[in-house]
């Protein structure tokens, strides 16, 4: 199968509200009037991103759910996309699962291929996602004002666990690692809940290298700093303890949540008086959203226990060049 072959079997779609779609030179977006386009790119390496056996229908899921969280955390509703495909060689079984996998989940939130690129080289994914956000309310980094919550959607810290059980570091029952993994393999991106908190939330962003790297983006941007509960945050981990008595499990559940990464949840602030706004916005989308801490004036992550007394903490997200 030649290249033009492929894109026309698996990646070629006829365009619904594109003005054009792919197939050529340029693909065409018209944003509703008032609209600003959000745009994000993410790439995800073999090895590095994603393990080679993983089920090809579950990665072509998760590539688009991590561009779609980008959309996500600013608030924008998701139009279309691009994917740029490096490729070893054309198998069509694993062509075919992905493909599926992938625009199952474009389906699911109305969001159009409308062009990409392939070539042939290591397995290599990268997307760009289009969204539309009313003008001037995209949910931005720099929002977080002393004072407000800070709060975090759905659950932190599986993705991480099912990744060290692959690793073979750690072995869990085998219910709990299916759970587990289907949060690391197949994410569920926030898009509903992040629509839902504009107007709302003051700051907002992903969860994707951990959650004190990423709250740190926001406290960054924010010019602020932050007291996070670390019973709290613990708590929003799926994934039951092991023994109760194990301080080293407590102490290991505590960095897959703090720094596991891959989870994909949204973090974000807001004032004290949005608390029922904040509950309304995710009872709307169907998550949970947990307040798990609150925005200081002092810059820095500030770890308490529930009563308020610091905890020593030692756990980093993930950083590609650290
Ligand atoms: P060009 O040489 O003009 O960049 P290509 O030959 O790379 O065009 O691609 C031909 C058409 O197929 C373009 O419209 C492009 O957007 C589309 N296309 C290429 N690869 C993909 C892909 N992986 N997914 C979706 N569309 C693709
Ligand atoms: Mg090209």
């Amino acid at each position: 199968m030649g290249e033009f072959d492929l894109i026309a079997r698996y990646f070629h779609r006829p365009a619904v509200h594109a003005a054009l779609g792919g197939g050529d030179d340029c693909a065409l977006l018209q944003p509703a009037p008032g609209m600003q386009l959000a745009i994000s790119t993410d790439m995800l390496v073999e090895g590095r991103h994603f393990l080679s056996t993983v089920d090809p229908a579950r990665l072509g899921h998760k590539a688009l759910a991590v561009n779609l969280s980008d959309l996500a955390a600013c608030g924008a509703r998701p139009l279309a996309f691009t994917l740029a495909l490096s490729l070893p060689q054309v198998d069509t079984a694993w062509l075919e699962g992905f493909s599926r996998g992938m625009l199952a989940l474009a389906d699911a939130h109305g969001c159009e291929l409308v062009g990409g690129d392939t070539t042939r080289g290591p397995l290599n994914i990268c997307i760009t996602v289009f969204g539309e956000v009313p003008r001037g309310q995209a949910l931005l980094r720099s929002g977080a004002r002393p004072g407000d919550d800070l709060w975090v959607s759905g659950s932190l810290g599986d993705a991480r666990l099912a990744l060290e059980v692959f690793r073979g570091t750690l072995s869990v029952p085998a219910g709990v690692f299916d759970a587990a993994r289907l949060r690391m393999e197949l994410p569920t991106p926030r898009v509903a809940l992040g629509a839902a908190l504009r107007g709302i939330a003051t700051a907002a962003i992903d969860v994707s290298d951990g959650l004190l790297g990423d709250v740190g983006h926001v406290l960054a941007a924010s010019n602020a700093g932050a007291r996070i509960d670390a019973t709290a945050a613990v708590a929003l981990m799926s994934a039951p303890p092991g023994d109760p008595s194990d301080g080293a499990d407590a102490e290991r559940r505590l960095g897959f949540v703090l720094a596991g990464g891959d989870d994909y949840e949204l973090a974000f602030t807001a004032p004290p008086g949005a608390r029922d706004a904040v509950a309304g916005a995710a009872e709307q989308a169907g998550v949970r959203a947990t307040r798990i801490g609150q925005i200081e004036a002092a810059p820095g992550i500030r770890l308490t226990d529930a009563d308020g007394r610091p905890v020593v903490q030692r756990h980093a997200s993930f950083d590609h060049f650290a």
